[in-house]
This record gives C-alpha cells, structure tokens and sequence, in this order.
C-alpha cells in the first residue's frame, strides 16, 4: 500500500544565537556558542495536507528577541502550501514558538492533546516558571477556537490518517505530542520539543524549559522505539536539521528540506 508513505518538510523561520550553557540543566562545561532554529513542518503527499505547528510572527520576534528569518506562511508558500487552504494543523504544544501566526489558517482544525490544553489554561499558569514559554494570547486564540468547533483533542497515542501517528510525549509540556509519520525511507518521527537538539537525544540531557524531567529522558526511550533510526529523529530546534537534508527543491537552501530524503551528512 503506497497511500501510507508521506512527503515530509522541516521550514525553518528563525533563529536565537545563545550558548550551549543556556541549553541544558546544569549547564554545559563547553560553554561553545549553540544556536537554536525555529521550524515549522509539513506532512504532504496524501489525500490531506498537515502542518505541524505555526510558529510565531515579527512582533513575537521582536518581544521575545528571537530573529525571524522568513516569515511562516512564505515557508509555507515556498514548498506549494496556501496557509488559507490548509485544512489539519497538528499542535505539538501550545509554546510561543509553536502556536503563533493564529490568523493564518482561517479554515483550518487544530490537533491538540487534552493534557496540553488542560496544563496551558490551569493552576500550573499560576506559576511565572512554568508559564514563562506561553503566551496568554496564544492560548485565549486556541480557547476561542475550541469554542468555534475548530479544535480536535485526542488523549494520548492517536492515528490521523494511514501512515500518520500522534504520541504524546509530555515533559517539556504536560501535553506535549510527536508526530511519527511513514515514509520511502521508514518511520520518521517529528519529536518537536521532546528533544531540542541531538544532543539532549543523544546524550540523555534535558532542557532548562521543563515541566518533567523524568517524562522527558522516558520519552527519549519512546522516540527511539517509535523512529526506524536514530537518523529517523527529528529534533525541534537543531540547526543540523536545516544542514543534513537536502533543500525541498532548487532555491530553497538554508530555508525548507525534505526530511523523507535520507541525510547528506551527519
Ligand atoms: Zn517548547
Ligand atoms: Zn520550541
């Protein structure tokens, strides 16, 4: 059956220079300068088109000094996708960085796990620490939504279509999901913030953003069982990412990559 196999793309949009120190609990006795992209991703080539997550815009940007590279629907564009046709946006947490730009796709439904929704509008906002990678505008924007029948909650492991998995993962977020998607190459999973960069995979490290550090080094096991390879991961915020895979076409270099394709260089 081919109707299973799925195109996969990772845009990149932005970028934060920081050290490597500010990635990881505890620190890191390197102290190198350790960048984070920010990425969109795409899961194109059957009967629906997803997007997986939607960044954030110029004025988020320039609140949270983070640098826009392009912004999120030109991405979009650029690999054949209309924002305002897309009909299925998957959510993988409800953070700044991964549920902007909330009027760029009018007709589209939301895929989000309840715990998200239930961590990102309960007692734990009470708390600066854990609400500090949210944006109040950003969740009232998915609330509105739930309330105009725009919203599609599943509770943990959920199929979408042939070939296309939710797994919820939490630590990072309560709700946090990945998103394993089949294809020519085998199982690619979409870990999003379940592992920032290769490094936190590799080396059983956690990021400083954290609701559970023990869901979060559990949920590296997962990825692993759930992924063909450890080639099949796909981290959320590692510039390797943009450096491995090939451009998703001629022009498009440094700025969207095909992810079904194998690596270049790793
Ligand atoms: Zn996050
Ligand atoms: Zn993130």
């Amino acid at each position: 059956m081919i109707d299973d196999l799925h195109e996969v793309y990772a845009i990149r949009y932005g970028h934060h220079d920081r050290r490597s120190a500010e990635n990881f609990i505890g620190g890191d006795p390197h102290d190198v300068l350790q960048p984070l992209d920010f990425y969109v991703w795409a899961i194109v080539g059957g009967p629906r088109t997803y997007v997986i997550d939607t960044g954030f815009d110029a004025a988020m940007a320039q609140r949270r000094k983070r640098d826009l590279i392009k912004p999120v629907g030109d991405g979009l564009k650029a690999i054949g996708i209309e924002p305002d046709q897309v009909e299925d946006i998957i959510v993988t947490h409800l953070h700044y960085d991964h549920t902007g730009n909330y009027d760029l796709f009018p007709r589209a439904r939301y895929h989000l796990q309840d715990g998200e929704m239930a961590y990102a509008t309960g007692r734990c906002m009470c708390h600066a620490y854990l609400r500090m990678p949210f944006e109040c505008d950003d969740v009232v924007a998915m609330v509105r939504k739930v309330f105009a029948g725009r919203v599609a909650f599943h509770d943990g492991d959920d199929e979408l279509a042939p070939g296309i998995t939710l797994h919820r993962i939490g630590g990072h977020s309560k709700g946090l999901q990945s998103v394993r998607v089949k294809t020519r190459r085998g199982y690619v999973v979409l870990a999003s913030d379940a592992t920032h960069l290769y490094q936190h995979i590799d080396e059983g490290r956690v990021f400083p953003i954290v609701y559970n550090s023990g869901d979060v080094l559990q949920g590296y096991e997962t990825i692993k069982r759930l992924a063909s390879s450890r080639d099949h991961i796909i981290p959320g915020h590692d510039p390797k990412v943009i450096d491995q895979y090939p451009p998703a076409r001629a022009g498009l270099e440094g700025w969207a990559v095909r992810l079904d394709a194998e690596p270049t260089e790793r």
